[in-house]
Protein backbone atom coordinates (compact mmCIF):
# COMPACT_ATOMS: atom_id res chain seq x y z
CA UNK A 1 0.00 0.00 0.00
CA UNK A 2 2.01 3.24 -1.46
CA UNK A 3 -0.47 5.48 1.05
CA UNK A 4 0.41 3.46 4.09
CA UNK A 5 4.38 3.71 3.46
CA UNK A 6 4.14 7.32 2.49
CA UNK A 7 2.43 7.85 6.16
CA UNK A 8 5.36 6.37 7.74
CA UNK A 9 7.70 8.38 6.34
CA UNK A 10 5.49 11.57 7.44
CA UNK A 11 5.74 9.95 10.51
CA UNK A 12 8.79 8.95 10.83
CA UNK A 13 9.98 12.87 9.94
CA UNK A 14 7.53 13.97 12.77
CA UNK A 15 9.65 12.09 15.45
CA UNK A 16 13.07 13.08 14.23
CA UNK A 17 11.37 16.84 14.48
CA UNK A 18 9.63 16.41 17.74
CA UNK A 19 12.92 15.01 18.88
CA UNK A 20 15.22 17.90 17.45
CA UNK A 21 12.38 20.39 19.71
CA UNK A 22 12.44 18.05 22.36
CA UNK A 23 8.59 18.25 22.39
CA UNK A 24 6.46 15.70 24.37
CA UNK A 25 3.53 15.29 21.89
CA UNK A 26 2.68 16.60 18.32
CA UNK A 27 -0.91 18.65 18.18
CA UNK A 28 -1.09 19.58 14.63
CA UNK A 29 0.27 18.34 11.10
CA UNK A 30 -0.19 20.61 7.74
CA UNK A 31 0.53 18.96 5.19
CA UNK A 32 0.31 19.57 1.20
CA UNK A 33 -1.10 17.22 -0.60
CA UNK A 34 -0.16 18.13 -4.85
CA UNK A 35 -2.98 17.25 -6.78
CA UNK A 36 -1.02 14.73 -9.44
CA UNK A 37 0.65 13.00 -6.70
CA UNK A 38 -1.20 10.23 -7.04
CA UNK A 39 -1.91 9.64 -3.27
CA UNK A 40 -5.40 8.73 -2.65
CA UNK A 41 -5.95 11.50 0.28
CA UNK A 42 -8.58 9.34 2.38
CA UNK A 43 -6.30 6.29 2.33
CA UNK A 44 -3.69 8.15 3.51
CA UNK A 45 -5.29 9.88 6.36
CA UNK A 46 -6.83 6.20 7.17
CA UNK A 47 -2.97 5.12 7.19
CA UNK A 48 -1.42 8.13 9.25
CA UNK A 49 -4.40 7.76 11.98
CA UNK A 50 -3.75 3.70 12.34
CA UNK A 51 0.09 4.19 12.52
CA UNK A 52 -0.16 7.86 14.96
CA UNK A 53 -1.83 5.59 17.76
CA UNK A 54 0.88 3.17 18.04
CA UNK A 55 3.07 5.83 20.32
CA UNK A 56 2.17 8.34 22.58
CA UNK A 57 3.80 11.21 21.40
CA UNK A 58 1.72 11.20 17.94
CA UNK A 59 -1.43 9.66 19.45
CA UNK A 60 -3.86 12.73 19.74
CA UNK A 61 -2.37 14.60 16.52
CA UNK A 62 -4.80 15.94 13.72
CA UNK A 63 -3.58 15.31 10.79
CA UNK A 64 -4.65 18.25 8.30
CA UNK A 65 -4.19 17.49 4.35
CA UNK A 66 -4.54 20.93 2.10
CA UNK A 67 -5.18 19.88 -1.86
CA UNK A 68 -4.29 23.34 -3.99
CA UNK A 69 -6.09 23.10 -7.50
CA UNK A 70 -3.92 21.58 -10.07
CA UNK A 71 -2.21 23.99 -12.64
CA UNK A 72 -1.58 23.55 -15.75
CA UNK A 73 0.85 24.64 -18.88
CA UNK A 74 -0.54 25.07 -22.54
CA UNK A 75 1.80 23.83 -24.89
CA UNK A 76 0.50 26.00 -27.81
CA UNK A 77 -0.16 29.18 -26.25
CA UNK A 78 2.16 28.38 -22.96
CA UNK A 79 -0.22 30.37 -20.47
CA UNK A 80 -0.76 28.28 -17.12
CA UNK A 81 -4.21 27.74 -15.82
CA UNK A 82 -5.52 26.67 -12.31
CA UNK A 83 -8.65 24.40 -13.28
CA UNK A 84 -10.06 22.83 -10.09
CA UNK A 85 -11.17 19.56 -10.74
CA UNK A 86 -14.93 20.80 -9.79
CA UNK A 87 -14.76 22.50 -12.68
CA UNK A 88 -13.39 20.54 -15.27
CA UNK A 89 -16.60 18.66 -15.97
CA UNK A 90 -17.31 21.29 -19.41
CA UNK A 91 -13.86 21.15 -19.97
CA UNK A 92 -13.25 17.42 -20.50
CA UNK A 93 -13.38 15.32 -23.57
CA UNK A 94 -16.69 12.66 -23.19
CA UNK A 95 -14.87 10.43 -25.36
CA UNK A 96 -11.82 9.78 -23.60
CA UNK A 97 -11.42 8.72 -20.55
CA UNK A 98 -8.68 11.06 -19.57
CA UNK A 99 -8.90 12.53 -15.94
CA UNK A 100 -7.36 16.06 -17.59
CA UNK A 101 -9.10 18.72 -19.10
CA UNK A 102 -8.96 19.11 -22.62
CA UNK A 103 -9.18 22.22 -23.42
CA UNK A 104 -6.87 25.91 -22.63
CA UNK A 105 -9.34 28.13 -21.21
CA UNK A 106 -7.44 31.16 -23.17
CA UNK A 107 -6.68 29.78 -26.78
CA UNK A 108 -9.35 26.40 -26.79
CA UNK A 109 -6.36 24.09 -27.82
CA UNK A 110 -6.32 20.83 -26.15
CA UNK A 111 -2.51 20.57 -25.85
CA UNK A 112 -2.46 20.80 -21.65
CA UNK A 113 0.11 19.70 -19.72
CA UNK A 114 -0.06 19.07 -15.84
CA UNK A 115 2.03 21.43 -14.09
CA UNK A 116 4.17 19.96 -10.85
CA UNK A 117 1.62 19.36 -8.17
CA UNK A 118 3.12 15.70 -7.18
CA UNK A 119 4.41 16.86 -4.20
CA UNK A 120 3.72 16.18 -0.38
CA UNK A 121 5.07 18.34 1.15
CA UNK A 122 5.09 18.26 5.52
CA UNK A 123 4.21 22.43 6.05
CA UNK A 124 3.70 22.85 9.27
CA UNK A 125 3.87 21.12 12.64
CA UNK A 126 2.69 21.85 15.74
CA UNK A 127 3.76 20.43 18.82
CA UNK A 128 4.29 20.96 23.11
ZN1 LIG B 1 -3.63 27.74 -24.72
Amino acid sequence: MHELSLAQSLIDQLFGLAKEHKADRITKVLVTLGPFSGVVRDSFEFGFDVLKKADPLMREAVLELETPDPVYLCLDCGKVSVIPFSRQGDLLDVHSFSPYPKKCPWCCLNRLSPKGGNELILNHVEME
